[in-house]
Formats: C-alpha cells, sequence, structure tokens
C-alpha cells in the first residue's frame, strides 16, 4: 500500500494492529490452558474478552474509514508469540510455578508492545481530528496498561515468590 501522509501510516499501523489482536485471539486459549494458578488463569480469560472487544472497536474504525482491516502481518507478534510458544514446548520439563512466572512474562511483553502501538495510533486520530477513534483507541490502551498492571500483580504477590521457592 502507498504511504505518503500521516493518514496512510495511521490506516497501515491500524492493520498491523488488528493483526496482532488476532493472532492474540489464537495464542490466548494455549496460555489459559498451560496457566496453573487458577488466578492468573482468569486473568487470562478476562483479558481474552477484553481482547476481542480491543478487536471489534478496531473494526468501528476501519468501518468508519470504508477500508478493511486484512492485508497486514504483524510479524512483532508473531515473533513474541513464538518466544512464548518455546517456553510452552517445554512445559513437560518445567515446574508449574516456574511455567506461570514464565507465562507472565510472555504475557507482559505483549501487553508492552501493544501500549506502543495503541499509543501511536491513538495520537495519529488527534493529530488527524478523528476524536470517535481517538476515544475508542484510548480505551483500549487503558485496558492493556490495566492488564499489564494486573500481571505485575499476580506475578509479586503470588506466582514468582512459588516459582522461587522451586529448588
Ligand atoms: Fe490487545
Ligand atoms: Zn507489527
Ligand atoms: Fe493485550
Amino acid at each position: 500500500m502507498a504511504m505518503t501522509n500521516l493518514r496512510d501510516l495511521y490506516v497501515d499501523q491500524l492493520r498491523d494492529l488488528y493483526s496482532a489482536e488476532q493472532q492474540m485471539l489464537v495464542a490466548l486459549p494455549k496460555m489459559i490452558a498451560a496457566a496453573t494458578d487458577p488466578k492468573l488463569r482468569k486473568k487470562f480469560q478476562n483479558h481474552q474478552v477484553e481482547t476481542r472487544e480491543q478487536a471489534n472497536r478496531l473494526m468501528q474504525i476501519f468501518d468508519d474509514l470504508g477500508l478493511t482491516p486484512s492485508g497486514h502481518h504483524c510479524r512483532g507478534m508473531e515473533g513474541l508469540l513464538l518466544e512464548g510458544d518455546e517456553v510452552l514446548q517445554r512445559r513437560g520439563q518445567i515446574p508449574p510455578e516456574v511455567l506461570d512466572a514464565a507465562l507472565i512474562c510472555s504475557a507482559q511483553r505483549v501487553e508492552h508492545y501493544e501500549m506502543a502501538g495503541y499509543g501511536c495510533v491513538r495520537t495519529f486520530a488527534d493529530m488527524l481530528g478523528l476524536d470517535k477513534h481517538s476515544k475508542l483507541l484510548q480505551q483500549t490502551l487503558d485496558e492493556e496498561g490495566h492488564a499489564d498492571h494486573v500481571l505485575t500483580n499476580v506475578a509479586e504477590k503470588r506466582v514468582n515468590k512459588e516459582a522461587e521457592a522451586r529448588e
């Protein structure tokens, strides 16, 4: 796609985020199944619900632009999820508490990656005077930030300590 102005870049970045959310929707069930701490599993499930909503918000924006979200594959998210998969493939040799701590690390890398992307597009939406888009994107940005905080809490309060107790 031609990229000659900020609006083109905005659309390109939105497509990247849409692909990222779609990939996350494929990965989350695996993460939910792998989590052993019930509270961690619950947090992942909550974020699965939020992630569907985040993809819907992007769809709303594409509808408003009269464009489709397809045609771009987010390689950054692919890489993050591949690294997460590497841990999952060795799960037989990893104690459950340590595996949970590793899942949190992977998930937090994803959240920070998403926050960077949504911060960019929210700013672009503001500059382009797309207030409705800006609000939708800010909502998602807040959710990703919240998800990150929630994971920090689970890690610091419980999972990391349990992992540390492993010899
Ligand atoms: Fe997301
Ligand atoms: Zn990307
Ligand atoms: Fe997220």
